[in-house]
Order: C-alpha cells, then sequence, then structure tokens
C-alpha cells in the first residue's frame, strides 16, 4: 500500500506528492488528467517568482518536479470512491482498480461553471475568463462585463472597476443576490453599470477576440448588445466532489470541509486547494495548501504506527 496516496494532479496534487516523497515515504498520485486546470490557462503572471508563464508550461513543469521524485504517477485515472476498512484506505478508479493507501491526500480541484451560450467556448482566454484576479489587469483601460450579481460577481464587479475603464454587471434575476455591503459599494462607483433580469444569449468576436455579448431584457423580451473587450463569467465554482458526497463532510457548496492542517473529517484523510473550503482559489495558494496537507499526513503517519 502506499503511505500517502494523492488523488488529483493539478498543483495542490503534485505539490503534496513532492513534500510526501521527500519524506521517503512510499507516494502515489493518480489524476484524470494531470496538470489540473492550469491547462486550461494561457497565461499566468501571479505565480510568486514566475513573472510569466503559460498553463501548458506549467503543467509540464508540475509533472517534470514531481518525476524528479519516486512518485509512482498514475494519469488518466479518476476515482470514483473512497472507503476505510481498520486502518487502511481504498480508492476505486473507474478503470476498475483498487488502490491502497494509509492515508490520502485528496486534491480533485474544481471547474466554473459555464454560460453554455453561442461563443463562450470559443472566445475562452479570447475575452471570456473565470478569474478577475488573474486577468484583470489584462483589460486595463478596456470595457467588461461581469455576469452574474452574487457575491463572487459583485466582489469581480468592484475590483475590476478601480482596473478597467468601465464594468457591466450582468444578473439573471430580478435583484442582485450579493451582501448588501457589497451592493452599496459596487452602487457607489461611478464606471459600474447594473442590469437585472438580463439573459446573456451569446459572446460576439471578430474571430479572434471577444467584441460584445448579447443578452435578453427578461421582463421586455427585448434584445440588446453591450460592445466590450472582456467578459467574466462568475456564475458559480463547482468542486469535483461529486465522488465523494456521503463520504466526508462537504459544505453547502460541495467543498471539502478542512481544518488549518488540511484535515478532513475523517482522520487520515486530508485535502487541499480548490476542492476545499480555502478561500480564494488561485495557484500558490492550491500549492501551499498541497504542502500543508502533506505534511499533516505525514504528522498523523508518525503517530498511528508508533511502536
Ligand atoms: P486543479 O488544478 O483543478 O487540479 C485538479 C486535479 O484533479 C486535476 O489533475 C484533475 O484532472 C484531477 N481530478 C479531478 N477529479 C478527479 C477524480 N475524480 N479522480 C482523479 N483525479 C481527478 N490561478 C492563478 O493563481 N493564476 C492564474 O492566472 C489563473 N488562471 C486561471 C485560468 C483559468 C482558465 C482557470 C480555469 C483557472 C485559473 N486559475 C489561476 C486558477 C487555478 O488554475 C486553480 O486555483 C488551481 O489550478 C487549483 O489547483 P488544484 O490542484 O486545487 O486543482
Amino acid at each position: 500500500p502506499f503511505e500517502v496516496l494523492v488523488i488529483g494532479g493539478g498543483p495542490a496534487g503534485a505539490a503534496a506528492a513532492i513534500y510526501a516523497a521527500r519524506k521517503g515515504i512510499r507516494t502515489g498520485i493518480a489524476a484524470e488528467r494531470f496538470g489540473g486546470q492550469v491547462l486550461d490557462t494561457n497565461s499566468i503572471e501571479n505565480l510568486i517568482s514566475v513573472p510569466h508563464t503559460e498553463g501548458p508550461k506549467l503543467g509540464t513543469a508540475l509533472e517534470t518536479h514531481v518525476r524528479e521524485y519516486d512518485v509512482d504517477i498514475m494519469n488518466l485515472q479518476t476515482a470514483k470512491a473512497l472507503t476505510q476498512e481498520g486502518g487502511m484506505f481504498s480508492v476505486a478508479l473507474e478503470s476498475g482498480a483498487v488502490l491502497k493507501a494509509r492515508t490520502v491526500i485528496v486534491s480533485t480541484g474544481a471547474r466554473w461553471r459555464s454560460m453554455n451560450v453561442p461563443g463562450e467556448q470559443e472566445y475562452r482566454n479570447k475575452g471570456v475568463t473565470y478569474c478577475p484576479h488573474c486577468d484583470g489587469p489584462l483589460f486595463k483601460g478596456k470595457r467588461v462585463a461581469v455576469i452574474g450579481g452574487g457575491n463572487s460577481g459583485v466582489e469581480a464587479a468592484i475590483d475590476l472597476a478601480g482596473v478597467v475603464d468601465h464594468v457591466t454587471l450582468l444578473e439573471f434575476a430580478d435583484t442582485l443576490r450579493a451582501d448588501e455591503v457589497l451592493q452599496r459599494k459596487l452602487r457607489s462607483m461611478p464606471n459600474v453599470e447594473i442590469v437585472t433580469s438580463a439573459r446573456t444569449t451569446e459572446v460576439k468576436g471578430d474571430g479572434v477576440r471577444v467584441t460584445g455579448l448579447a443578452y435578453e431584457d427578461r421582463t421586455t423580451g427585448e434584445m440588446n448588445e453591450v460592445p466590450l473587450s472582456g467578459i467574466f463569467v462568475q456564475i458559480g465554482l463547482l468542486p469535483n466532489t461529486e465522488w465523494l458526497k456521503g463520504t466526508l463532510d462537504l459544505n453547502p457548496r460541495g467543498e471539502i470541509v478542512i481544518d488549518a492542517h488540511g484535515a478532513t473529517s475523517i482522520p487520515g484523510v486530508f485535502a487541499a486547494g480548490d476542492c476545499t473550503t480555502v478561500p480564494y482559489k488561485q495557484i500558490v495558494i492550491a500549492i501551499g495548501g498541497g504542502a500543508t496537507a502533506s505534511l499533516a499526513a505525514f504528522d498523523h503517519l508518525i503517530r498511528v504506527t508508533a511502536p
């Protein structure tokens, strides 16, 4: 069996595997797609000490770094169930295989909920983006839209209003759902327009980049077009934890509840990165979380295997 079995090969999983292997204990990592979300990114400029990199390049670097150690890498493997018997965990894979481990670190990440409208996929990373912290500065001096009037949408709009020329916030319902204090702040900003009862119908582009978006006014049925360069979609981040429902404590959003050590509700199971309740979903934070979970798993192992 593995002493540490990491499920998920994004920044959190890679960090967890490296920290475990450096303790000289038997380490495995199973991932549906090694590299994780960073593979879907163009430019990354906030991984501290790396002023600029690209997603696929960082994905390869994560894997290269893990391969410097004696880690059993199982790529293209999807975990579907976690069970426990005695002091041993079993992780069942879609392939039918079952992996055994004394501790498990879950780092299965998350995915952004998309609008599912024409043009959205085509212009992804060409004006359509899901991360204001990552891509806000790319739209300096330009006009953008934020889709979604919950806390994350309104926070994004406030954030972007300080960076870009103008922000249009579109909300499907007839009122914003964000906290009142955030709404007040947003309404005080001179370069923000709020449109409620707006159903986005299409992302417009010129074949290379986003040029605007179309929406329907749900009260009148009237169609409108907004010319702009960027669209920040903020309608939810879905953790990849469906397979753990009923096994681990998840919060109402499906995030794995962890403490400051990355410990979950099951002793011996740790979690890190975007699939957890950690605030702010970012690469540096996921890497730090992976290191924390791995060190905590090691602390757990030296206690349970004490003579
Ligand atoms: P992920 O990167 O999501 O990795 C999850 C891993 O788990 C993957 O290997 C996946 O295949 C695997 N997996 C999922 N389910 C299973 C399963 N059941 N069994 C086995 N494996 C599974 N952050 C920044 O800091 N800066 C940026 O510029 C930036 N830009 C971004 C741009 C885009 C388009 C996107 C989508 C995200 C961006 N982010 C950025 C966010 C950043 O990518 C994430 O915060 C980070 O990747 C989270 O790392 P993670 O390891 O927790 O999860």
